[in-house]
Formats: C-alpha cells, sequence, structure tokens
C-alpha cells in the first residue's frame, strides 16, 4: 500500500469528513477501515446548525438537502402532562441566527453524502489497524496482515473503542453510563392528528427517562429515540433488535401523544449507552485523535457527530496554514477544540441541554470554518 500525506484510521462520519477536508485543502490522503464495506446502520441524526455548517464547506450540504427535514422549531414537553417548557425557533430564524438551518435525516442518507465526496481511491475498505508509531520524521500505520503505511501525521478516527487513542493513552474502557436507548423510524401517516413538525423531547420524571423525536426523509417518517434506566442490559450494538412491548412498559405513565407514538414502533433497535470522560490531550507529536475516538459522548445534546465534523474542519486549516509543521498543526488543532468538545462531553452526561432554556448560541453559532485558530505554537 503507498504512502501518504496524512493516514486516516477509520472512516466513520469523522474520519469522512476528515479526509475530504483535508483533500480540499490539498493533501493527498488514504482512509484505513477496518469493515469490509460501507454499513447502512443507524437511524436518524439530529444535524444541528453547527454541523451543517461543517457540512456544508465540505460541498455535501446539496446531497443532505435532497432527504433531509428542515425542523421549523424545537421543544420541550413534560412526560405527563405535555406541557410545553421551552421552544427554540429554527427554520428562517434559525438560518438567520446561526447561519445554517437544522437538518434532521436518516444516517445512511449522510454517510452516502460523505462518501460520495472522498478522493477517489483514498478508501481501504477491509483493512484493520493494529498499531501506529512515529519517529522524528513520519508516523505510521500498521495493518492487520503486516502492510505499513507511512505518513506525515497519523488521524485516529477509529470511534469509542479506537487502538490509535490506546496507543497514546493507554487502555481504559469506555464507562457503560447505566442507560439503554431505543430507537425506532415510522411512518407519519398513522399519526397525522399530532403536529410532529418540531424537533420534539420529552423529559420523563427522572434524568434517564426521555424521547425524542424528529422528522425525517422529507417528513414521510419520524425518527424516534427513546432512553431509560437499567443496570444489568448492558450489550453495545446498532442492530440488536428491541420489542415495543418493552418501549410500551417503560413509558407507561407518559402523555398520550407520546404512547401513540411508541405504539407505531413496529421495529426497535436497541443499545446500551456508554460514555468516556474528557482527555487531558489528544495530540502526540504527528498522530492525533478526531470524532468519539477522543470525546465519545450521550447523545442528550445531539453534538456526537457534530464534533467530529467540526472537528475535521478545524483540523485541515491548520495543517493547511502550516504543510511541512504537522506537530505543531495537530497541537493547534487539539488547543483549539478540546474545551469545545470537553464542554459538550459533560453537558451531554447533565442531560439538561434546552430543557427550560432557549439559548443555543454557544453550540449552534460556532462556525468550524470561520472561528479564529489559537496562535501557531512556538517550537
Ligand atoms: C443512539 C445514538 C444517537 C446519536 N444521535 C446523534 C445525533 O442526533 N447527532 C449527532 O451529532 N450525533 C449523534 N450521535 C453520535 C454520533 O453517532 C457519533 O458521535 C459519531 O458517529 C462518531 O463518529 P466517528 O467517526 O468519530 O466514530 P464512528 O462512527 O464510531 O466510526 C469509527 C470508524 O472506525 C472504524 N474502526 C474502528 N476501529 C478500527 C481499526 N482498528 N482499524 C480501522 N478502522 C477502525 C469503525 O469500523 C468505524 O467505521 C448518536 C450516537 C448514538 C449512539
Amino acid at each position: 500500500m503507498k504512502d501518504v500525506d496524512i493516514a486516516i484510521v477509520g472512516a466513520g462520519i469523522g474520519g469522512m469528513a476528515a479526509a475530504i477536508a483535508l483533500h480540499r485543502a490539498g493533501f493527498e490522503v488514504g482512509i484505513y477501515e477496518q469493515a469490509p464495506r460501507f454499513g447502512r446502520v443507524g437511524a436518524g441524526i439530529n444535524l444541528t446548525p453547527n454541523a451543517v455548517k461543517a457540512l456544508d464547506g465540505l460541498g455535501v450540504g446539496a446531497a443532505l438537502r435532497e432527504t433531509a427535514y428542515e425542523p421549523l422549531c424545537r421543544v420541550s414537553r413534560l412526560w405527563d402532562t405535555g406541557e410545553e417548557t421551552s421552544r427554540l425557533e429554527l427554520h428562517a430564524q434559525g438560518q438567520r441566527r446561526y447561519g445554517a438551518p437544522q437538518l434532521t435525516i436518516h444516517r445512511a442518507d449522510l454517510l452516502s453524502a460523505l462518501e460520495s465526496a472522498l478522493p477517489a481511491g483514498s478508501v481501504h475498505l477491509g483493512s484493520k489497524t493494529v498499531s501506529v508509531g512515529q519517529d522524528e520524521t513520519g508516523a505510521w500505520v500498521e495493518l492487520a496482515g503486516g502492510a505499513r503505511v507511512a505518513a506525515r501525521a497519523v488521524i485516529g478516527c477509529d470511534g469509542i473503542h479506537s487502538v490509535v487513542r490506546e496507543a497514546l493513552a493507554g487502555p481504559e474502557a469506555p464507562r457503560f453510563t447505566g442507560k439503554v436507548a431505543f430507537r425506532s423510524i415510522v411512518p407519519t401517516a398513522p399519526l397525522s392528528r399530532y403536529d410532529l413538525t418540531p424537533t420534539t423531547k420529552w423529559w420523563g420524571p427522572d434524568a434517564s427517562s426521555q424521547i425524542f423525536t424528529f422528522l425525517i426523509n422529507r417528513g414521510r417518517e419520524l425518527f424516534v429515540f427513546a432512553t431509560v434506566p437499567e443496570t444489568e442490559w448492558t450489550h453495545e450494538s446498532w442492530s440488536i433488535q428491541g420489542h415495543k412491548e418493552e418501549l410500551l412498559r417503560a413509558y407507561a405513565g407518559f402523555h398520550e401523544e407520546a404512547r401513540a407514538i411508541l405504539d407505531q414502533c413496529d421495529v426497535v433497535l436497541k443499545t446500551a449507552l456508554y460514555a468516556r470522560d474528557p482527555m487531558p490531550r489528544w495530540t502526540h507529536g504527528r498522530i492525533t485523535l478526531l470524532g468519539d475516538a477522543c470525546h465519545a459522548m450521550l447523545p442528550f445534546m445531539a453534538q456526537g457527530a457534530a464534533m467530529g465534523l467540526e472537528d475535521a474542519v478545524v483540523l485541515s486549516r491548520c495543517l493547511r496554514e502550516a504543510p511541512g509543521d504537522a506537530p505543531g498543526a495537530l497541537l493547534r488543532y487539539e488547543q483549539a477544540r478540546l474545551e469545545r468538545a470537553s464542554r459538550i462531553q459533560r453537558g451531554s452526561l447533565q442531560n439538561d441541554w434546552l430543557r427550560s432554556d432557549t439559548n443555543a448560541d454557544w453550540v449552534y453559532g460556532y462556525d468550524a470554518w470561520a472561528e479564529a485558530l489559537p496562535p501557531r505554537p512556538a517550537h
């Protein structure tokens, strides 16, 4: 396998975004993905304006808008009475305030849009990274089977169980958060008596019980994401099936509208939720981390993918400004990103985002393409 400028481990949302951004910044990239083919797992994903700005700059915005839904607003409601406790206007107002709309979309459509923008010949499927290394002149990735790829820098985009993270920071398993999540996509036609246009969070009687819904597929389907406390069942999976009866039992006391939505969830995916604490550093010389590899978080602020997209853009800007100084550029990237991503990681764990407050400016207003970068590190 030939050497490249930048080697990227993992072709998830973060790795693909990094590859596109770095290619556009003039670098030859190679992406090494363990899976033998691109999968279509997952369900809905809520792309807040900060994520949409990052994606628009990558040139994939038009493809996303072909199937996405653009919610009018985001509301919080109480689980039992249904009372609305906050409303954040999106759509035209969101566009004016944040510089981009919010888009809600099937995850497969986001992945397809990114895949079709990847530089030709850059992806190596069935290529599992087993170790990474570096010296004063370069870095490298070692793949299962023995191949070795040399590069100026290595970016670990290999998700919550990152081997690159382990190589840099030592072994540490992600923490089970005591929560299980159910996901389902239901047709909207049987629910036509309800106004499903807002992105809606139903806040339950405790911080682990909540239901989040938003329209996808131009409004033809509703994505349902529900969490409950759980101590015994700890399987992490994008494909294990749950049962509608579990959902109806867990949310028996919820408002009639929430239960009517759950009653449509004939196919349910179930996963235990894991998270990590913020890291003190991401960059070690010519190797750094990006996305869930360095800041895996709970989904309660809908910012996991968004943070990876922002990382990718900022990383490409830092490397573009200092193409001959990979260690300096990677350190500057960490300085630009670590505090924000860590704050959002902590906020997601707390799970009170937009419960009664309606100021989302510091999260949604961020523009990874325009945000001021810290000074270049002195050597
Ligand atoms: C239930 C749920 C709902 C969510 N909802 C939202 C939402 O609404 N909005 C949002 O912004 N975020 C959301 N997220 C978070 C978001 O899905 C993740 O943050 C995002 O997918 C992380 O992308 P990533 O590329 O960093 O990692 P991943 O998507 O995990 O990709 C990592 C890639 O690396 C590959 N890989 C792993 N190890 C190796 C190896 N050794 N060698 C080669 N390849 C390897 C994997 O196969 C994979 O393709 C949600 C998460 C969950 C669990």
